[in-house]
């Protein structure tokens, strides 16, 4: 059986460990454009911070292929998949034969049109390429502009005030993260950094970077003319599918998969940010862009190509991370269009660190935004995931002290 995975990521190499775990013979062959051993790609964002050097990227050992009797395809891009004879064919024409394929291969940035784009030092963040060239790019910085203000955009804005940098963000939301958490949490996060030197504005975007090879100036679609010499653009990513042929493979934003994850062709399968499954909160097709979901999609993935069927539950946008003096905590579908059927709950402190909104359809918890005191986040987490109904008042639920697990038994 010749299993080939095109991306290298974690959705392709937890893939490549399940279908290894259930047959020791079967041939893999992992197609990946980076050169690199796996590694984690979010932790590019804590490299460009200084928290983290480069060399504790990776996630495998440097082994990893060997060990695991892979045959890496590396610095090859797959450039299409012929159906009907079964082959991935590479940028350089060669075509690889497969039986079963999984198509892992992420999410590309969402590109941003303005003038001036190919000055140096204007970058997107999603490799360790482009962190590599960011770190350099430092040396000679003080003034930093970061277009968007999504998960990339957002940890790129962070990571620069970290590194001392005078740092503008431009976003078109009032707030950054506006499709993680609601306005209220937005405004809190965007406070604190507010409060730690980031200067924000809102409703704007980029017509131009002028600069005499190397970017010197953003200029605004206000006509602000904004010093810089660096930018980092954000502005959300794309399902990588350029390559996969529409009229074969049902795509919507990302590959269409079922709840094996396979998609609308038999033996050929999706995982990962490219991949757009049914989300838990939702209850409809969504492509969550994490982390952990790619990880586990590319496990199950793996074992249904290796024969042993799996039902994949469906996904979850979640997500914890620390800003400066603040843990936000979100979960689901956490800011909905509230006359759509939803009931919101919330409460929040007097010292205005402290914030937890709830999201309730009929009797289930569909979404959570916890700002601080974000320990019972997992207890929500799993009443969302396995759509627990709820039987008690919603207010009930955001009082201080509630002890959501009470509610699992
Ligand atoms: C800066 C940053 C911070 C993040 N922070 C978080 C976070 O806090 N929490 C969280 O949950 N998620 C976070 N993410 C998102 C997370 O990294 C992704 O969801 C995850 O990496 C997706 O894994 P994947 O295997 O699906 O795709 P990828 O990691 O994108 O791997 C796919 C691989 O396939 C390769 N490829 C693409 N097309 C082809 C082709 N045609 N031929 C050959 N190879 C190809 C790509 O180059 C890539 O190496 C962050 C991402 C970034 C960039």
């Amino acid at each position: 059986m010749k299993h080939v995975i095109i991306g290298n990521g974690i959705a392709g190499v937890t893939a490549s460990e399940a279908i290894r775990m259930l047959n020791g013979t079967a041939d893999i062959t992992m197609i990946g454009d980076e050169i690199f051993p796996p590694y984690s790609r979010p932790m590019i964002s804590h490299v460009l911070d200084g928290s983290q050097p480069h060399d504790k990227l990776p996630i495998r050992s440097e082994h990893f292929y060997d060990d695991l009797k892979i045959t890496p395809l590396l610095g090859q891009r797959a450039r299409g998949i012929d159906v009907d004879n079964r082959q991935v064919e590479l940028a350089d024409g060669t075509r690889v034969d497969f039986d079963r394929l999984l198509i892992a291969a992420g999410a590309d940035p969402r590109p941003t049109q303005a003038e001036g784009l190919d000055l140096k030092n204007i970058f997107y963040l999603r490799t360790q390429d482009h962190v590599k060239q960011q770190t350099t790019a430092l040396a000679g910085a003080r003034r930093a502009v970061v277009l968007g203000g999504g998960l990339v955009g957002f940890k790129a804005a962070y990571g620069l005030l970290k590194r001392g940098l005078s740092v503008t963000m431009l976003i078109t939301s009032g707030y950054p993260l506006s499709m993680q958490v609601d306005a209220t949490a937005g405004r809190m996060i965007l406070n604190e950094l507010v409060c730690h030197g980031l200067k924000v504005e809102v409703g704007v975007s980029v017509r131009a970077f002028e600069g005499n090879g190397t970017v010197r100036v953003a200029v605004t679609d206000t006509g602000t003319r904004l010093p810089c010499e660096i930018v980092i653009i954000g502005k959300g990513v794309l399902p990588a599918r350029d390559f996969i042929p529409k009229d074969k493979i049902d795509a919507d934003l990302g590959v269409l998969v079922d709840d094996h994850l396979q998609t609308s062709v038999p033996g050929i399968y999706a995982a990962g940010d490219v991949a757009e499954s049914v989300d838990i909160a939702r209850d409809c097709r969504w492509v969550n862009a994490l982390w952990p979901e790619a990880a586990g999609q590319g496990r199950v993935a793996g074992l249904n190509m290796a024969g042993r069927p799996v039902a994949y539950p469906g996904s979850l946008s979640r997500n914890v991370m620390r800003v400066f003096g603040l843990d936000v905590l979100t979960v689901g579908n956490a800011d909905p269009i509230e006359d759509a059927g939803y009931r919101v709950v919330r409460s929040s402190g007097a010292d205005r660190h402290f914030y937890r909104r709830l999201v309730l359809k009929e009797d289930r918890l569909v979404g959570a935004v916890m700002i601080n005191g974000i320990e019972q986040g997992g207890v929500l987490r799993a009443l969302i995931e396995n759509r627990t109904p709820i039987r008690l008042p919603p207010e009930t639920l955001i009082a201080p002290g509630f002890n959501f697990g009470q509610l699992l038994y």
